[in-house]
């Protein structure tokens, strides 16, 4: 505005979510399982299926042996790895390709930290299949025009303070064909569960951050950004809006409700 206020609210807000993450890093798997009762594990594994990391990345050249070239995913609010191990995990296992590499990006220097201590320790560890770069999902400035063949975000989205430079950033560092991909919390469709659900998240969730990770403000702030959040058609408009194609989804155009809308995932595909 002319008086800048919306300029200091922006950069109050982004250090609130700076602190949120810095102070949940370390116990944030051990948050999710307990606030989301584990079926968070459950939406990150069908969300990798549905993507089917690694298909197809073969290729063949007339009169030479098949090459395999992989995928290159970038996982954006990346965090601890969470959704890149398991897109390694699919590519390795499922599509028996050992070439997709996956670049884990997030704001937070300690929830990146985490995820390298992971990584050290972990079945990729020194295969050069995973890499970390430290950057605001609305400024990708270091990750090159049409370079990615799948862009990933997952419980991430709903923290940005301009999710449409997000989108645009997506939409041009994706090569054309190119899928974005965003797991989120999202609108509940049925009033009943939506009443238990409102209860649980908003009585529930900051008394387990208070008394597991003796933080009640950050997991205040979790539940109401959830709040705040676009619903599933609104969002789907914005991923439109941003450029992308709006490919069928289950429960209609662009997306799938998983837990009757607790969580959706959107996709979009760069013509
Ligand atoms: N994707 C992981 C998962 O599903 O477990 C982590 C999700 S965590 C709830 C949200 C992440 O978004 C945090 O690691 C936070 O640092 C990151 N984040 C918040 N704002 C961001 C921004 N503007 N750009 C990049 N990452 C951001």
């Amino acid at each position: 505005t002319h008086f800048g206020f919306e300029t200091i609210a922006e950069s109050v807000k982004e250090s609130r979510v700076a602190s949120v993450f810095s102070s949940v890093a370390g116990s944030y798997d051990t948050m999710n399982d307990l606030m989301s009762l584990g079926i968070h594990r459950l939406w990150k594994d069908h969300f990798v299926r549905s993507l089917n990391p690694g298909t197809s990345s073969w290729t063949h050249t007339a009169g030479q042996a098949p090459q395999q070239k992989g995928w290159h995913i970038l996982d954006i609010a990346g965090g601890t790895g969470d959704i890149a191990f398991r897109m390694l995990d699919h590519a390795t296992n499922i599509n028996k390709d050992n070439a997709t590499k996956v670049t884990i990006s997030d704001i937070n220097p300690d929830m990146l930290a985490e995820g390298r201590k992971r990584a050290l320790n972990g079945r990729y560890a020194g295969t050069g299949r995973l890499n970390f770069v430290e950057a605001n999902a609305e400024k990708l400035d270091m990750i090159a025009d049409e370079s990615v063949d799948l862009y990933t975000v997952a419980f991430g989205i709903r923290n940005f303070t301009h999710k449409e430079a997000a989108l645009r950033e997506a939409f041009r560092v994706l090569k054309p064909g190119g899928v974005f991909a965003c797991l989120e919390f999202s609108k509940v469709n049925n009033p009943l569960f939506d009443a238990v659900y409102k209860r649980w998240s908003f009585a529930a969730i900051p008394l387990i951050g208070q008394v597991v990770a003796g933080d009640r403000d950050s997991y205040q702030y979790l539940v109401e950004s959830i709040e705040r959040f676009p619903s599933q058609t609104e969002f789907r408009d914005m991923i439109r809006d941003a450029g992308f194609l709006i490919p069928k989804g289950p429960d209609g155009d662009g997306f799938e409700n998983l837990t009757n809308g607790i969580a959706a995932i959107h996709k979009g595909i760069k013509p």
